[in-house]
């Protein structure tokens, strides 16, 4: 069988392809390994002097940036240590913050509301047939399992004995009487001699409240997306950019709807007046940010200026606001937490155009504890005291109405 001994050796058209098709696969094999060695070089993080010149922005920043990356990398990259992990991350936790504070505003629409004082609401019972209320509450007690403040019931028996309900908040009470005695207290409609309640729980219009939230939300969610895309591509970079800026005019020109709106709606005339030139200012500096003059570095002073100036004359109508309601406490409270706010935004734009710390000490705070992170956490912090002070004008409206 020396034909079959042999038989191994004898190249066939099968072997001779077999034996190319392992040749390939050897290079190809290779190749691979060479591609991925490529593509681990290339998708390493460079330093600020290897950047192409559209990622150029903060000289202070040495290194840790990624440059032309694909987009799957990029994605990817938010879950990896560079220069722009905790600018993205600073601002999708703020989004999810007030994507969360939107959706519990909406649920408890009308609770926000506490009343600080139920005396209007005393008096009003006052008018209707106390003992008859007494004695139905009283009975009703015993079953109401969702009272929140079901612990305090030896209270609230007291409070009906001695008909001082001062020391109830207006909500308990309110659940109480809507709970134990759903054909007098309705919140839908509210009838007979009961009807005095119907103003206090009658929620005056949230858009205003919720255009805040949807402004705060967009501009959060667009400089998270900013961060992480623009390293893609000069043309990604030039796009997300703008969508950044009109986020920020966005945030605000919304931040005002919320104490125009509910500091004037019963003087329309200046109530649609500042809207009004807010919402033209915010276009005006969204139509600005298109010009491709605006991103260049060099204009950094006049970016901030302007989101600066949008910002500021928020001053005329809180000023105005003052002086309309100079005997509410709720304008001072709101005011307190409008400087506050503006001290925050201030601060964070401050930082932002003079890039301290990192100025002082460039490369060292290239991850963590550079301007613009410090500037992203001021932006969230001024955002969500801007949330405490929609709060406030929607408890006085609520319960003031006009
Ligand atoms: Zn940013």
């Amino acid at each position: 069988m020396t034909h079959g001994a042999y038989d191994g050796l004898i190249a066939t058209p099968k072997k001779i392809n077999d034996f190319v098709d392992g040749e390939d696969e050897r290079a190809s094999s290779k190749s691979r390994k060479g591609v991925r060695l490529w593509r681990k070089l290339k998708y390493q993080l460079i330093e600020y002097n290897s950047l192409p010149a559209y990622m150029r922005d903060n000289e202070f920043i040495l290194g840790y940036y990624r440059a032309d990356w694909p987009l799957k990398q990029i994605f990817l990259s938010i879950f990896s240590i560079h220069n722009e992990t905790l600018n993205v991350w600073t601002h999708l936790i703020g989004f999810f913050l007030f994507l969360f504070l939107t959706i519990y505003t909406a649920m408890r629409a009308p609770m926000v509301v506490d009343f600080n004082s139920v005396q209007d609401l005393s008096e009003m019972i006052g008018k209707a047939d106390l003992n008859m209320i007494r004695l139905d509450l009283l009975k009703c007690l015993a079953s109401l399992p969702n009272m929140p403040e079901i612990l305090k019931l030896n209270d609230l028996s007291e409070s009906l004995y001695s008909l001082d309900f001062s020391s109830l908040s207006g909500w308990t009470l309110v659940e109480l009487l809507t709970n134990c005695l759903p054909e007098q207290f309705s919140l839908n409609g509210l009838k007979g001699d009961m009807n005095m309640v119907s103003p206090l729980m009658q929620p005056i219009t949230r858009w205003p409240f919720y255009a805040f939230l949807g402004g705060a939300m967009f501009c959060l969610l667009a400089s998270s997306a900013c961060h992480l895309l623009t390293c893609h591509s000069q043309r990604l970079s030039y796009i997300m950019l703008r969508i950044d800026y009109a986020g920020i005019a966005a945030l605000i020109a919304t931040s005002f709807y919320p104490p125009v709106y509910y500091s004037f709606m019963c003087n329309p005339f200046f109530c649609y007046l500042y809207l009004g030139f807010i919402t033209l200012m915010g276009i005006t500096t969204i139509v600005f940010s298109l010009l491709p003059f605006f991103q260049k570095s060099e204009f950094r002073k006049y970016r901030a200026s302007l989101f600066f100036l949008m910002g500021f004359s928020g001053v005329a109508p809180i000023i105005h606001k003052l002086i309309l309601h100079k005997h509410q406490p709720e304008a001072l409270q709101t005011t307190g937490y409008e400087i506050l706010m503006g001290v925050l935004y201030s601060l964070g734009a401050l930082i932002y155009v003079t890039r301290i710390p990192e100025r002082w000490m460039p490369g060292k705070f290239d991850i963590a504890g550079h301007s613009h992170q410090l500037f992203h956490i001021l932006v969230v912090a001024g955002a969500y005291t801007h949330y405490h002070d929609g709060l406030i004008y929607l408890r006085w409206r609520d319960s003031q109405g006009c």
